[in-house]
């Protein structure tokens, strides 16, 4: 194939065989967040490139590097969206969806990032999350919290570690920027270049650093916790509290701050030990200023973003796919007489049984090649209609993925047969 012709560097095609993982993990997602109550918003994927400057900070890797960012025909900059939560906020101003209000909203889709691309870390990547806006006391940070923990729980992953921490008040924050300016302004030659850079516009941005090197220097920065004001502090242990109340087990993370700027309060991950450099799968926390920010009334806002390539990996190495789309049979029809009747059978078993997966034999064929390509599609029956069996009004059923007899029934009884021995 000619080069032009490959997909573009770090975006993946999710081929047949791998949509049953994805479904499952978007099925059980939607009926997860439907159960909490939450309602679905759809935006679309391209938003003006200054929405994400104004919110995500300018100050972060996602604005500073990772934007895939055009001009349209008219010399609009536009960007194709890296996170969902700048275009729910966007929506819900426009459509007035904030004030004297509650929330609950979910979302799910691709999303686009230029980073380097490895296991679990691509260029377009899918993420499912979800938002509250108008609640601001700590029992919706921990239903937020709880409604990660049990989608664990459904697809079955046992060691994924929740770390939480508290950024305060944005006034806290700024007394604490001002600490950690003064700490790592001590000795300049043991910041890496960005962190340099980012000493006075964003100190708090350097404690997320991936630089191994730099490692020491962080882990003995002041203590964020130590900067907290009041409200902030009580409404962390009203999380802490609501959490231990739950069972949900929680590691408290002093530097754990995300890589986004617009978070206040709780920020929080879900950490997997199991997928290498690339293990977080959850990260979220409260950004209250966001809709203010970005020119909305002052409304309270809370939740997470899901990474679903790294869910789909677990799912797939762990083995823990739970759902089959498999065909249930596979029709093989031999002569034009037989086909006929074949496919207004088929058509009647659909109408009566609507969650039977039947593939039905196209493109003629030898009953041997049929019956191949009833072994390839993993069906676990073939219903076999060739010219004799219609003249005595028969239907063969064989089993294919068991090694027990195959039988003879009429042409009336398969729908009885699908009902008995497919459906249950
Ligand atoms: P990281 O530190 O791994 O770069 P992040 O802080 O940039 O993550 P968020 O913006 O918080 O990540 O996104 C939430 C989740 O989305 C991440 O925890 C991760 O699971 C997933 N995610 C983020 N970027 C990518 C990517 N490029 N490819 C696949 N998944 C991603
Ligand atoms: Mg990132």
């Amino acid at each position: 194939m000619s080069k032009n012709l490959q997909s573009v560097r770090g975006m993946r095609d999710i081929l047949p065989e791998q949509s049953a993982s994805w479904q499952y993990i978007e099925n059980t997602a939607r009926e997860l967040f439907t159960s909490y109550g939450y309602n679905e918003l759809r935006t679309p994927i391209i938003e003006s490139t200054d929405l994400f400057k104004r919110s995500i900070g300018d100050a972060t890797d996602i604005v500073e590097k990772e934007m895939y960012t055009f001009e349209d025909r008219n010399g609009d900059s536009l960007t194709l969206r890296p996170e969902g939560t700048a275009g729910t906020v966007r929506a819900g101003i426009q459509h007035g969806l904030f004030h004297n209000q509650q929330q609950r909203i979910w979302y799910i889709g691709p999303m686009f990032r230029h980073e380097r691309p490895q296991k679990g870390r691509y260029r377009g990547f899918y993420q499912a999350g979800i938002e509250t806006y108008g609640i601001d006391g700590p029992e919706i940070d921990a239903e937020v919290i709880a409604v990660a923990a049990r989608f664990w729980k459904k697809l079955g992953f046992k060691k994924v570690r929740l770390e939480i921490n508290s950024l305060g008040s944005n006034e806290a924050r700024e007394s604490y920027r001002e600490v950690l300016i003064e700490y790592f302004s001590k000795d300049l030659s043991l910041l890496d270049e960005d962190s340099q850079r980012r000493l006075h516009k964003n100190p708090l941005r350097i404690l997320d650093t991936k630089n191994p090197k730099m490692s020491d220097l962080v882990d003995n920065a002041p203590n964020l916790l130590d900067y907290l004001d009041e409200e902030s502090k009580q409404h962390f242990e009203g999380l802490k509290q609501r959490l231990d109340k739950m069972g949900i087990e929680y590691i408290v993370n002093p530097r754990l701050v995300r890589g986004i700027d617009y978070y206040n309060r709780t920020v929080f991950e879900w950490i997997t030990e199991d997928l290498g450099a690339q293990g977080t799968i959850c990260a979220g926390g409260r950004y209250d200023g966001l809709v203010k920010q970005l020119g909305g009334r002052e409304t309270s806002a809370c939740g997470f973003g899901i990474g679903l390539d790294r869910l789909q990996l677990l799912v797939e190495e762990q083995g823990l796919i739970k759902t089959e789309n498999h065909p249930h049979a596979f029709f093989v029809m031999s002569g034009e007489s037989a086909e006929l009747t074949g496919i207004a059978l088929s058509e009647k078993l659909r109408d009566s049984h609507p969650s039977l997966r039947l593939l039905v034999n196209a493109g003629g064929g030898s009953f041997k090649s049929q019956l191949k390509r009833a072994d390839k599609s993993g069906a676990a029956y073939a219903f076999i209609l060739g010219e004799s069996e219609l003249e005595s009004q028969q239907i063969v059923v064989k089993p294919l993925l068991e090694t027990s007899e195959q039988q003879t029934i009429s042409l009336d009884e398969l729908s009885d047969f699908v009902e008995q021995h497919i459906i249950n």
